[in-house]
């Protein structure tokens, strides 16, 4: 097993079995529930936004360990930042599942584990789930101011 299968395999198993930010929250600005019919995976992704920035994020549902463990990350990688910012990560961590080199590694941080999932491609839609959860909220958001 190469180092980078290791790391990923303790971060899924690590936030799989103990997620960070995971319930509800009791004032969500906006939420977004979505399915993974390939592998029967439910995350529901809450924001909490003010001031332009996530200032909180929980996820619920129910899934297998990548699912959980990517939302759990997700929800570290994405607490505080700007939206625009936000945006920015989600798609550098797309570009990192799908084999490419992301730009903001540091910030990152424990999503680069995922990484690994490029070598498993049918799991890939279930590390997406939830940062593609947040991008949907994250334009009904847009959507809503612009009226
Ligand atoms: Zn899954």
């Amino acid at each position: 097993m190469s180092r980078l299968e290791m790391l990923y395999k303790a971060v899924v198993l690590d936030h799989s079995s103990s997620p960070n930010n995971h319930g509800k929250l009791p004032n969500p600005t906006i939420e977004e529930t979505i399915h993974n019919p390939t592998c029967g995976d439910t995350v529901l992704v809450q924001l909490f936004v003010e001031d332009g920035k996530i200032k909180d994020l929980r996820f619920d549902g129910q899934g297998c360990a990548i699912s959980q463990a990517s939302a759990s990350v997700m929800t570290e990688v994405l607490k505080g930042q700007d939206l625009d910012h936000a945006r920015e990560l989600i798609e550098d961590y797309n570009r990192l599942i799908t084999g490419h080199e992301p730009q903001f590694q540091d910030e990152l941080g424990e999503a680069l584990a995922f990484q690994g999932v490029a070598n498993f491609p049918s799991r890939i839609r279930c590390a997406q789930l939830s940062w593609k959860a947040t991008e949907t909220g994250l334009d009904k958001l847009q959507d809503k101011e612009e009226e």
